[in-house]
């Protein structure tokens, strides 16, 4: 498999001003055909220092693509830095300027003399037609290796890397080999609950295992590699069955599944009525289920709770229904309470948890609700 770096051209990236989108986007587009990534890095408008990180990734990997700097002023520094890359001279080319005239042209406007300078490419790349901007973009082959030039404009970028840049990989590198990436989610559990459930996965080489958290869900990523695309999904599909034997119901859905669908289709599906009693959470928790499935009587009070003795001794529910208490109460400007009480007709749950609002969205207690009510639903039916 042909193995990858990306360098992100531009101060602008450094300083924090632009986020680094371009990135992004070749990643996703490189995994589609099979192509590794091994490294991405931001270097600012510095020829020396953009030569030496070419250099460096030219000696790691077989691909590596910039992005930015292809500009018509001095300060970008791409084209002259992969010159000095490959101990090279930059060649004015009147093919190349006459194709900047007629951007230009068809536009009605004049070029300014700075254009000029994207007339010169490092002696040995083949130019690829931006037929969008006025950035051509490049590449250069050597031993083997091939480094791409792109410009930073996004659309520029998208347009070369979609409609050029996967054809030229594709026929250099040719090969059926893939990634497949898949993502289950947690939420609740903490991140080194789920960690120690699967914590031998984590060591695989293929397909590999890596968690993420924030604000009460935990992610497990999975990405395999394979000979061909359904080769990888059936690595990802056995490493899922194993998973999902750890940690059952608590995964809540899979790649773009958030909570909140999840728990209405389960409601639905299981055709539980919901009702909702809830204080303190501007009525987030009745607005995240559908109509449909909550009791008429569900109730939004942002007064104190007017009974805490709901708490204490909770009632059942009927049959085919679940009925939840729901209070959120800021003790403190950097410490919020959640209580929360969950009947059904069997059993009737109660939970206490603390969050710092400063680090938490109101979304983290709307989400300890659906979750209990998701499990709540899982066990009545
Ligand atoms: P040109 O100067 O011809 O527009 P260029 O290759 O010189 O093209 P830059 O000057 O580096 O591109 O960037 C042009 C625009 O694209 C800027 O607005 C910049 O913020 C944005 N941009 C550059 N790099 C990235 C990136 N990695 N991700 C997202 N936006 C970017
Ligand atoms: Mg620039």
């Amino acid at each position: 498999m042909a193995s990858s770096e990306i360098i992100a051209i531009g101060s602008e990236l450094l300083l924090g001003e632009t986020q680094d989108t371009n990135t992004a986007h070749i990643l996703k587009k490189l995994r589609e055909i099979g192509i590794d990534i091994y490294r991405t890095q931001i270097i600012g408008d510095n020829v020396q220092r953009i030569a030496n990180a070419i250099c460096e990734s030219l000696s790691r990997v077989d691909v590596v693509i910039t992005t930015g700097g292809l500009g018509p002023t001095i300060d970008d520094a791409t084209r002259e830095a992969v010159a000095a890359a490959f101990d090279t001279e930059l060649n004015y080319s009147e093919e190349l300027w006459q194709d900047i005239l007629r951007f230009f042209n068809d536009r009605e406007r004049e070029p300014s003399e700075n254009n000029k300078r994207q007339a010169y490419l490092p002696m040995s790349a083949t130019p690829i037609h931006n037929a969008i901007g006025t950035a051509p973009a490049f590449y250069i082959e050597k031993d083997d290796k091939i480094l791409i030039a792109l410009p930073g404009v996004p659309i520029e970028m998208k347009y070369l890397v979609d409609d050029f840049v996967i054809e030229i990989l594709r026929e250099k590198f040719q090969s059926e080999e893939t990634i497949a990436v898949r993502t289950l989610h947690t939420f609740g559990l903490g991140e080194s609950v789920v960690d120690e459930a699967v914590s031998d996965f984590e060591t695989w080489a293929n397909p590999t295992l890596g968690l993420s958290a924030k604000e009460g869900i935990t992610d497990l990523r999975m990405t395999a590699k394979g000979m061909s695309r359904i080769d990888a999904l059936v690595k990802l599909d056995d490493l899922e069955h194993k998973i999902r034997s750890r940690l059952g119901k608590h995964i809540y859905g899979v790649d773009a599944e958030t909570l909140p669908e999840v728990v209405n289709r389960v409601v639905r599906e299981n055709n539980v009525l919901v009702t909702v009693h809830e204080y303190g959470t501007k009525g987030q928790i009745a607005s995240h289920l559908g109509i449909d499935i909550l009791k008429p009587s569900s109730t939004v009070n942002e007064a104190a709770f007017p009974d805490e003795k709901k708490f204490a001794e909770p009632a059942l529910a009927p049959v085919d229904q679940i009925v939840l208490y729901v209070w959120v109460n800021c003790v403190e400007e950097s410490l919020c309470k959640v209580q929360l009480t969950c009947a059904t007709s069997k059993t009737s749950k109660q939970l206490t948890r603390f969050f710092n609002p400063n680090l938490f969205s109101e979304e983290y207690y709307v989400f300890i609700a659906l979750e209990t009510l998701r499990m709540a639903v899982l066990d009545e039916v």
